[in-house]
């Protein structure tokens, strides 16, 4: 069959997803394949020179936007970002997007899970809800916007447990689950997580926008 490129292949759109994440990359690019989409997911990695984008939002949704939208213009492909946290019921969804930086020092994990633990220390169990959030944003070059979450609901246990994932990982156990996320295997937490159900939720918004 004669393709609309006059017997070449349509080139691929190229989608750029910005991280520089391994993981993340093929976590979205394992879920657009899965749904049939003819695109090309690339990590922010091909872009060295690109500026990095201050978080001025104060949403997940505003910061995921405010990074797909720099990242669109920067490289003139449509790009995904998204921005995910935990948020704590008794603290009022704190520390929501302050997550990565809760103790004072950018991505100091073991900090971070440290300061929550002493503040939630007299806290029962009856009140130790709290979710993981996840947004994820689809900017065009030309300005167009979409922006999906997703969550993941769970409780938060006294001290932490399991050696697999990252930041709150060891002391989020989902409901439902006797074990906290870092003791789920990626595929297990690929599969219930807050990124999973945003990430799934953006395959409509790429067919609708790129498909
Ligand atoms: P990011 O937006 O994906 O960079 O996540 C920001 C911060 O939220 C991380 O540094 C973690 O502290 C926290 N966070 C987000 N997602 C997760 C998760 O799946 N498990 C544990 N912590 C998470």
């Amino acid at each position: 069959m004669q393709s609309r490129t006059g017997g070449h292949p349509a080139p691929r759109t190229h989608l750029i997803l910005a991280t520089r994440n391994a993981g993340k990359i093929t976590e979205l690019r394992a879920i657009l394949e899965a749904a049939g989409l003819d695109v090309e997911l690339v990590g922010a990695d091909a872009y060295p020179d690109i500026p990095d984008v201050k978080e001025t939002g104060v949403t997940f949704a505003e910061n995921a936007l405010l990074k797909a939208h720099a990242l669109a213009q920067a490289t003139g492909h449509p790009a995904v970002a998204d921005d995910s946290g935990l948020c704590v019921d008794v603290l009022g969804g704190a520390p929501g997007i302050f997550s990565a930086r809760w103790s004072g020092t950018h991505g100091d994990d073991r900090a971070n899970l440290s300061l929550l633990l002493a503040q939630l220390a007299d806290i029962s169990d009856d009140h130790r809800a709290a979710h993981f959030r996840c947004a994820a944003a689809l900017a065009l070059p030309d300005g167009t916007q979409r922006v999906v979450e997703g969550t993941l609901e769970g409780t938060l246990r006294h001290t932490p447990s399991g050696t697999g994932g990252f930041g709150y990982d060891p002391v989020l156990q989902p409901l439902g689950d006797t074990r906290t996320c870092a003791e789920l295997t990626p595929a297990e937490k690929n599969a219930i997580s807050h990124r999973g159900k945003a990430f799934r939720a953006l395959v409509p918004v790429v067919r609708e926008l790129l498909g």
